[in-house]
């Protein structure tokens, strides 16, 4: 009796998701879908993706895909960003809770207050905030271009929001002056430099790689630094065989998957709460339901997609 209960719960579920994953597939042809997940999803949700990606890699595929209806699995505002480069198509996030706190720590009515102060500042932004916030942005970024978007805005007088970890990184390397905004990403502002330096005594001959996002300590800590689609083609184009890992733990599904003879290691503070929202029942109901839809009013889109267009064409 013991033996039949224990067979049932350890396939059963197995079933299930496999089921899952045939629904999801079928669904998303026939509502002419792509799914598009970021590298920090779970492993299921990224396994059942048309394309994974960067936030900069998404913001590009979604405007090049011709299915007419984008699945966006990751944080609001990236489903919102793909909206505004799509306006006509139908975009749809399926956990809309999911939000990003970084993204909140910045918001439209902070920026209009400080242009309303501060007329001749210009706003560089992470992507990782909301549409109202990028709407009044002069030129956004992600962590793979920030540097080559804070060079060509050299000269003037510049902030950038909301990542101070990310903006402090990018103007030491472009070597321009920039005024930070006191914001962060509360999960790559958990790994310490304590945790480095364990995980560095656990693995000596392994490279550390770091995402901007960690703190100016962690990143000094590091060999490379990138965001995650630079730290896949680091990892890959790499000799050595074993890597330190700092940033969300969902990039060690495509690094082991592409290089299956290497070794990844990551903190276990390295998760995103938010980022695991979306599993592959939230993408299906996501397909059955069309919905929860991704809404913007026009005018927002109209005044947040030249950021968003400025910052593709420094990629
Ligand atoms: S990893 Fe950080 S920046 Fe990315 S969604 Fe999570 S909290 Fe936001």
């Amino acid at each position: 009796m013991i033996g039949r209960r224990k067979r049932f719960y350890t396939i059963h579920p197995l079933i299930n998701t496999m089921n899952i994953r045939q629904r999801v597939q079928a669904l998303k042809e026939e509502r002419n879908a792509v799914i598009l997940a970021h590298n920090y999803c779970s492993n299921e949700v990224q396994d059942i993706a048309d394309h994974t990606g960067d936030s900069l890699g998404l913001s590009i595929k979604a405007s090049e895909v011709d299915e007419p209806v984008i699945v966006f699995c990751g944080v609001t505002f990236m489903a919102e960003s793909a909206k505004i480069l799509n306006p006509d198509k139908k975009v749809i996030i399926p956990e809309e809770d999911a939000v990003c706190p970084m993204a909140n720590m910045c918001t439209g009515a902070q920026l209009d207050e400080l242009r309303s102060r501060e007329p001749g500042v210009k706003i560089i932004g992470y992507v990782n905030t909301s549409a109202e916030s990028k709407a009044r942005m002069d030129i956004c970024c992600t962590s793979a271009n920030a540097v080559k978007v804070v060079e060509s805005m050299a000269g003037g007088d510049l902030l950038f929001v909301p990542d101070r970890n990310l903006g402090r990184h990018a103007a030491s390397e472009a070597g321009v002056e920039m005024r930070l905004w006191d914001g962060f990403c509360p999960t790559h502002q958990a790994i310490t430099l304590g945790m480095v330096e364990d995980l560095k005594q656990e693995h000596p001959d392994a490279v550390v790689m770091a995402h901007p996002e960690c703190r100016p300590e962690v990143l000094e800590a590091s060999d490379h630094i990138g965001s995650t689609s630079q730290m896949l083609d680091f990892a890959h184009g790499s000799e050595a065989k074993e890597f330190i890992v700092l940033t969300e733990q969902g990039l060690l599904h495509p690094l082991r998957s592409n290089n299956p003879l290497k070794t990844f290691y990551t903190p276990e503070a390295a998760l995103c709460p938010v980022m695991k929202m979306t599993d592959i029942r939230s993408v299906l109901r996501a397909l059955e339901e069309m919905g929860p839809e991704v809404v913007l009013d026009e005018d927002t889109i109209d005044r947040a997609r030249g950021p968003l267009e400025r910052m593709i064409a420094l990629r």
